[in-house]
């Protein structure tokens, strides 16, 4: 083992794979997460005797990093895929969305229009085989771009709403870069034309993050749960340590790490929390940089998760086209996993993207509920509150990054201005959609360059 010790503040999937992977290079490292279990977005709650993503979690099979993380702690046998089965509600109606033919019988959107989605459709793909320049997609939004050159049907009645689930009432504003390459990762996410499969872990995303912290604590790393880190310490530029918060837990770690020093002393800080939470505890970043770290704003999402005595609708995944219905997605999970793994239980989330100044984001989980509950009734007429036999609540304000237009210009460095200050986080996911495995690839880069720092006795020198 080295000498030199590494901070790394969260414990989602970024913060756990930077420590495993500087824990396997022998540094000494140190985990910080403010709140009392790990995870962070893709963290669990325990439901019927195992446990559930507080947001719904699924992996595309073009998820390879996460998948080849699993096998390498030995998970490699809970890795399962499953066929999805995707609708549209719209008109009353519930339409299947699994396979090609599906799109052409989608009776909202007229035959000729169909049609020439799905030229368009395997033309981006065409793009992306034979590596033509896609740079001009950063420039145009994936609203302009299909109402150009893809129809504006193809927008308003297909793409629109699919957005709007996803991005809310940022749906308009987002580069069409992104959509060619969710596009294209979702084509290469079938298993022949008619089906997509979709992988989860058995047992939950718990069982990466349970593995994930008992390799770190074996490699000799400590976590320390429901610890915010107050102030990164920065002196003469660069970064050498942390303070921590005033509560119990965060002030153990101080006198633990810290010893008679007022803050505890570090080589090197990874900060993998949202960019806004990482602004209020490092000061004196440049201008510059600043600008870059909020160029990308967040979209929150809010989940509400029935437990009910009887299924809502066939689909796993129900995108809501319908715009008079004020949540965007449901998703069922016992449509994807058998639901003799929650007790026979059925188990729906009823999503929301949005922005976290919107009502929705206030409201309490009755408020929401009773909210929901004419819509959940849209979907299906024979739903009713009795079936609910138990309900959770769940919001996270950076659930989603929301980049602009030429973000490619604007993504902030991993090496922050400070020296040894690194920062990962979602916004510096693109064009990829965020997502575990990315924060995974993210988690590993970053330990790289780090190590590569330090071996090379300077930031990038
Ligand atoms: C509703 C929803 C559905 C999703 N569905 C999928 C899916 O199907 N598949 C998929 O792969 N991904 C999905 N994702 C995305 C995925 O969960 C995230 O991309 C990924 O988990 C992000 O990991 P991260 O470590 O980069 O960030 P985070 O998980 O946000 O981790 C950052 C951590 O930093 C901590 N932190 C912040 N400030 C401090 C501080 N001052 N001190 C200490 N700790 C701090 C936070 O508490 C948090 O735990 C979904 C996300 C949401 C919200």
């Amino acid at each position: 083992m080295t000498n030199k010790r590494i901070a790394i503040i969260g414990g989602g999937f970024a913060g756990l794979t930077a420590a495993y992977e500087l824990g396997k290079l022998g540094y000494q490292t140190c985990l910080f997460e403010r709140m009392p279990e790990l995870g962070g977005l893709a963290g669990t709650f325990p439901l019927e005797g195992t446990r559930l993503e507080r947001g719904y979690h699924h992996w595309f099979t073009s998820d390879t990093h996460i998948v080849a993380q699993m096998e390498e702690l030995g998970l490699g046998d809970r890795v399962q895929w499953i066929a999805s089965k995707t609708g549209w509600f719209e008109q009353g109606k519930i339409w299947n969305m699994v396979t090609p033919t599906d799109l052409l019988r989608l009776g909202t959107l007229p035959f000729v229009d169909r049609v020439r989605l799905g030229l368009v459709v395997a033309y981006l793909t065409y793009l992306q085989a034979s590596k033509k320049n896609l740079a001009k997609y950063e420039k145009i939004t994936a609203a302009d771009w299909w109402r150009q050159y893809g129809g504006r049907n193809a927008w308003d009645k297909v793409w629109s709403p699919m957005f709007r689930g996803k991005f809310g009432a940022e749906a308009e504003n987002i580069p069409m870069e992104w959509h060619w390459y969710k596009i294209v990762l979702r084509i290469g996410s079938r298993r022949g034309v008619a089906k997509e499969e979709l992988g989860y872990p058995r047992g939950s995303f718990q069982v990466l993050i349970d593995a994930l912290a008992d390799a770190i604590r074996k490699q000799g790393g400590k976590i320390f749960l429901d610890a915010p880190v107050k102030r990164v310490v920065v002196e003469n530029g660069t970064a050498v340590g942390l303070e921590f918060a005033d509560n119990a837990a965060a002030q153990m770690a101080q006198r633990e790490l810290a010893g008679e020093l007022s803050y505890a002393r570090f080589d090197q800080v990874i900060c993998t929390a949202p960019s806004f939470a990482a602004l209020k505890i490092v000061d004196a970043l440049p201008a510059a940089y600043v600008a870059k770290m909020t160029a990308a704003k967040y979209m929150a999402a809010v989940l509400v998760i029935l437990k009910l005595k009887q299924s809502l609708s066939p689909m796993y995944w129900l995108n809501i086209a319908d715009r008079s219905i004020p949540f965007v997605a449901t998703i069922e999970q016992t449509n994807f996993l058998p639901r003799e793994l929650y007790n026979g239980k059925r188990i729906v989330y009823v999503s929301n993207y949005l922005d976290p100044a919107s009502p929705y984001f206030q409201m309490s989980r009755a408020e929401l509920f009773a909210a929901y509950l004419p819509h959940l009734q849209k979907i299906n007429p024979q739903f009713s509150a009795d079936w609910v036999e138990e309900m959770w609540h769940f919001k996270e304000a950076a659930a989603q990054p929301i980049v602009p237009l030429n973000y490619s210009a604007q993504i902030p460095e991993y090496r922050t201005p400070i020296r040894n200050l690194y920062l990962a986080n979602t916004t510096q996911i693109y064009p990829e959609d965020r997502g575990t495995n990315y924060s995974v690839r993210l988690g590993q880069e970053i330990a790289r360059l780090a190590d590569a720092d330090t071996r090379h006795g300077g930031w990038g020198e």
